[in-house]
């Protein structure tokens, strides 16, 4: 396979995808210390989807060229906590998110499935590039993951919130 056969690939609705990912390289050059940038040090992503290069002026920043990640070099972290103590906890049931879990059939029981079906899912759509930037600021960047659930033989899609983090790790931020 040629190097350029390997960068391009056809996603599920045959449209050619490019596949070359990067790891955000920060580099701070004398008194220039921009938290945002150090936020975005050895994080990994899609090259055509990545955090604005540079972010400012002076931004030394760089780009490594890294291999598509895949599920042994990547990790997604999804607390159980997110499940137990927000989105089935009664102090947020005001939201209406509980109500929307509860009309798939979950309850607060189902919350360690659902921390694992998030932590599967989310890790394969990162590796395959299947993620939306969100809010980049000094604490990271975010970045928006599709979980989907099979109920009545429709599909339910949940648009979660995650943080990039360095060498291919994504934190749950919100499930919905
Ligand atoms: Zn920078």
């Amino acid at each position: 396979m040629s190097i350029f056969e390997e960068l391009i690939k056809l996603d599920e609705t045959g449209n050619i995808r490019f596949t070359r990912w990067i790891e955000w390289r920060h580099r701070s050059i004398g008194l220039i210390h921009c938290s945002t940038c150090v936020a975005l040090d050895k994080c990994w992503f899609l090259d055509m989807k990545k955090p604005k290069h540079p972010q400012h002026n002076n931004c030394h920043c760089y780009m490594v060229q890294i291999p598509t990640p895949n599920c042994d070099n990547t990790k997604a972290e999804c607390p159980l906590d997110k499940f137990t103590g927000y989105i089935f906890a009664d102090k947020y049931s005001w939201n209406g998110k509980r109500k929307l879990y509860e009309t798939l059939g979950f309850t607060i029981e189902d919350a360690t499935y659902l921390k694992k079906e998030y932590e599967h899912q989310a890790q394969a759509e990162y590796c395959k590039g299947n993620y939306q930037l969100g809010k980049l600021d000094s604490r990271g960047q975010r970045i928006n993951i599709d979980i989907k659930f099979m109920r009545n033989n429709r599909q339910i899609v949940f648009t979660s919130g995650w943080m990039v983090r360095a060498k291919g790790l994504i934190t749950n931020n919100t499930p919905l």
